[in-house]
């Protein structure tokens, strides 16, 4: 008996929502159909609490010795299909990495460069500049006029109106298996990059690379020596030394994403449009393009998504999933539920 009432009051707020339900549908709550049930399962946006106020209807049936209609193994397994749905869709966003935007970036080249580590300080600039995918793009880069289909580097000395310029040609790259040439142009203001002085030599990637070559000396083979590892443990390790302001919340969720995620959110912040960003990144998905056509993009879910098919391609055993999220996202859906609804 103690047992009965002590189950009653623990399902009394379950059951209550039940009856609601059923009086709102002209239900006889007693007499519920497995289409009843399902549609009250669909009420729910967390699949533990679905399951437990399924419970709670199942005890009712049971406290009033009534036999269910809609409780035999095939309802049984439409209900957990449809909890399991509800746990997929709504489990939180996996924790993507914090953007380096420029700021942040030139007080760590800064810093780097200080500690006697030219190498980090030039790669944290190119990699926010160019966007890099660090480990597949700029970590392997070597001086250009080697034989060969590695990916290079050279200077392009101003000409005319146009500024000096670093360009990179990437030997392949995701959405261009053929390669890639890019180039970004100094960007230092007019007259200071000259004799490579001042703050902006450390976001300029002309002038620190001309900065870096002069202490490198010899411009022969690879640009850098790096362990995944130890550059991203030097990378948190010199965020922290940076003013508080510009540092992300939490420096451990820090990656080699950093770089690529900071250059779009930087394109982002100095209002670029999102046509820009998304060539800038090589962010070349059909489906972008049509939403951007509908003008229905909002940049920040936009680089959110491109993030997600970033991090999609560096997981190697779905290597599939990122482009299969961006081909099967409907037209006129929104965008945000979408990307969590599709979160692996
Ligand atoms: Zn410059």
């Amino acid at each position: 008996m103690y047992a009965v009432q002590k189950s009653a009051a623990s399902y009394a707020s379950k059951v209550k929502l039940w009856l609601a339900f059923c009086d709102t549908l002209g239900t006889d709550p007693l007499g519920a159909t497995s289409a009843d049930v399902l549609r009250y399962l669909c009420l729910f946006q967390n699949g533990d609490s679905a399951g437990g106020y399924l419970t709670a209807i199942r005890w009712l049936y049971m406290h009033n010795h009534v036999r269910p209609l809609w409780d035999d193994t095939w309802c049984r397994s439409l209900y957990a299909q449809r909890i399991a749905g509800i746990k997929k869709t709504f489990q939180p966003a996996r924790k993507q990495s914090p953007g380096i935007m420029r700021d942040l970036q030139s007080e760590l080249s800064r810093v780097a460069w200080a500690d006697g580590s030219p190498d980090e300080s030039l790669a944290y600039c190119l990699g926010r500049e160019f966007g890099f995918r660090m480990q597949s793009e700029c970590f392997p880069l070597q001086f250009s006029g080697l034989p060969g289909g590695h990916s290079s580097v050279k200077l392009r000395p101003a000409a005319g109106l146009s500024r000096s310029a670093l360009e990179v040609a990437l030997a392949s790259r995701k959405n261009a298996p053929d390669g890639a040439i890019m180039v970004r142009f100094c960007t230092c203001p007019a007259g200071t990059g000259a004799q490579a002085s001042g703050r902006s030599v450390w976001t300029c990637p002309v002038h620190l690379f001309i900065l870096w070559s002069q202490r490198r000396g010899s411009q022969f083979g690879s640009l850098f020596r790096f362990s995944e590892t130890s550059f991203v443990r030097n990378l948190r390790s010199r965020i922290l030394r940076c003013p508080a302001a510009l540092q992300p919340p939490d420096v451990s969720t820090v990656t080699l994403r950093a770089f690529r995620r900071g250059m779009a959110q930087q394109l982002a912040r100095d209002k670029q449009p999102l046509s820009v960003i998304l060539r800038a990144g090589g962010w070349r998905s059909g489906a972008f393009a049509l939403y951007l056509d509908m003008g229905l993009l909002e940049s920040e879910a936009v680089l959110d998504l491109c993030a997600a098919e970033d991090e999609a391609e560096d997981a190697p055993p779905r290597p599939t999933r990122g482009r299969k999220r961006v081909a099967d996202l409907p037209p006129g859906e929104d965008i945000r539920r979408w990307c969590q609804g599709a979160a692996p």
